[in-house]
């Protein structure tokens, strides 16, 4: 290998291209529980922009009370230097959200839903079927905006609370998220205890389904160490929309571990490998984590980073 980069040998039953959606700024913090003020989380947004991530989802314009940390959301917003061809999409829980959203100035929202009861409860204080009536004005509004609107279903592979999902219950929650008027679908494996062969019953399912994976995105945490493994078998569905977190910032309230999001950098090592498209300049970002992980007060989960930046941290 060249220092700091793996040897690239392809592999034929992959897409050329992947779009990553770096999701630090907003899931990656908000589960981080030091504070990080104003400017530091704009300079972050900054820096991944200019480490070539293309979209990047800033911050979430839920209920300040819920979740301090991204209560500067209308502070952060406005101050972002937009990059052209950057697309900045924000969370919004609900109509209110949605309003600061559109008031901050975004043109691209997604909406968190949950594909059991029991996160329904915990997570948005609503219930499995009131959730979607809580977002179908939010995505009317935004779509009558032209906003793009990304939809987020939490819980696909296991719920602390309910235990294993059935696919079809997941499949079922996806598709009204989606005739909602959501124009991808983000599977998110919220507490990390998905395996590949669930991956593969979970796509096959959504594909029997007719959702093909042009529509869908995976979102993997790495609390078993799965969350690659995962993505590549996503991959090989044909799924070319990956989220991740640089650093691995953030993790799971109620996950068994600190390990958070798949991290940015240990998807880009091993795209990069495999000769598939990301755009992203390695050392950039991993210098930026370095930097996020000095602010934080510990040192990236990230094998990638840990393994590039040693001495650094
Ligand atoms: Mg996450």
């Amino acid at each position: 290998m060249t220092a700091g980069l793996p040897d690239v040998v392809p592999a034929a039953d992959l897409p050329s291209r992947i779009q990553i959606v770096e999701v630090g700024p907003r899931d990656g913090l908000q589960n981080e529980s030091k504070p990080i003020d104003a400017a530091a989380k704009i300079e972050f947004i900054d820096r991944l922009g200019a480490a070539g991530l293309t979209v990047i989802e800033a911050t979430s314009f839920v209920d300040p009370g819920w979740v301090p940390q991204l209560a500067d959301a209308g502070q952060v917003f406005p101050a972002i230097s937009p990059r052209p061809g950057v697309r900045y999409p924000v969370l919004v829980p609900n109509m209110r959200g949605f309003q600061r959203a559109v008031a901050a100035g975004a043109s691209e929202i997604a909406v968190f839903g949950s594909a059991t009861e029991a996160f329904a409860r915990k997570n948005l204080a609503s219930t499995f079927e009131r959730q979607f009536d809580m977002f179908r004005p939010v995505v009317d509004g935004a779509l009558e905006r032209g906003m793009r609107v990304r939809g987020y279903l939490s819980m696909c592979f296991g719920d602390p609370w309910e235990g294993p999902v059935p696919v079809y219950d997941v499949v079922r929650a996806g598709k009204r998220l989606l005739d909602l008027g959501c124009a991808e679908l983000s599977l998110g494996d919220t507490i990390g205890v998905a395996t590949a062969g669930q991956v593969s019953a979970l796509l096959g399912a959504f594909s029997e389904a007719g959702v093909g994976p042009d529509r869908l995105a995976v979102h993997f945490h790495d609390t078993y160490g799965q969350a690659l493994a995962n993505t590549l078998t996503a991959l090989r569905f044909g799924v070319t929309t990956v989220d991740a977190s640089a650093g691995g910032l953030g993790g799971c309230p109620y996950a068994k571990s600190a390990t958070g999001n798949l991290a940015t950098e240990d998807l880009v090592w091993a795209l990069t490998g495999l000769g598939i498209d990301h755009g992203v300049d390695l050392p950039v970002l991993v210098a930026t984590s370095v930097w996020m992980a000095r602010l934080l007060g510990r040192p990236s989960p990230s094998a990638v980073v840990r393994a590039l930046a040693a001495g650094a941290m």
